[in-house]
């Protein structure tokens, strides 16, 4: 998925600042979460995907990794991997943000896996981000917890309407 920039000059006047509720509360993301607790809802497995940003492009990308079993994404890491390789032979260099993922017995809040390969991806990438990288939790239709590699992040948590830098 590509969606067009998300730095509106008339609602952003900081040039280059994405925030985090920006991020989650853009439609096509919206949109994306809802579809992967639709497979869910039919599988009865997680699925999920990633979300990167190219800055020369000022663009956002969505996208899915395959399928998991009903309390794990045992492929998670090779099909990140994998996109990550695609990046680079199309030549663009991108910066991972988040990821996102369904829990089909509707636990609201991030597992030790979860925390553990956030945390890993939050260390691999330099820069000065605010919240070291999201994760999504989506526990129902509409329904979503964010967390960091600590925990759970409360929706009212200040450093989500910060510019998030990189
Ligand atoms: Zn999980």
């Amino acid at each position: 998925m590509i969606l067009a920039p998300q730095t509106e000059p008339t609602q952003q006047p900081k040039q280059n600042c994405l925030t985090w509720n920006q991020l989650i509360n853009n439609p096509a993301f919206k949109e994306a979460f809802e579809i992967a607790w639709k497979d869910t809802a039919k599988s009865g497995k997680e699925n999920g995907g990633w979300i990167f940003y190219d800055p020369k492009a000022n663009t956002l990308y969505s996208h899915r990794a395959s399928e998991g079993e009903r309390r794990s994404m045992p492929r998670i890491e090779d099909d990140y991997r994998n996109q990550l390789s695609q990046f680079q032979r199309n030549g663009q260099a991108v910066v991972f943000f988040a990821m996102f993922h369904t829990h089909p017995g509707g636990t609201p809040y991030p597992s030790g896996d979860d925390l553990t390969w956030l945390g890993d991806k939050s260390k691999s990438q330099t820069g000065n981000l605010p919240i070291s990288k999201l994760g999504i939790v989506i526990h129902g239709p509409g329904k979503y917890t964010l967390f960091h590699q600590y925990g759970e992040l409360s929706p009212t948590d200040r450093r989500l309407n910060d510019c998030i830098q990189w």
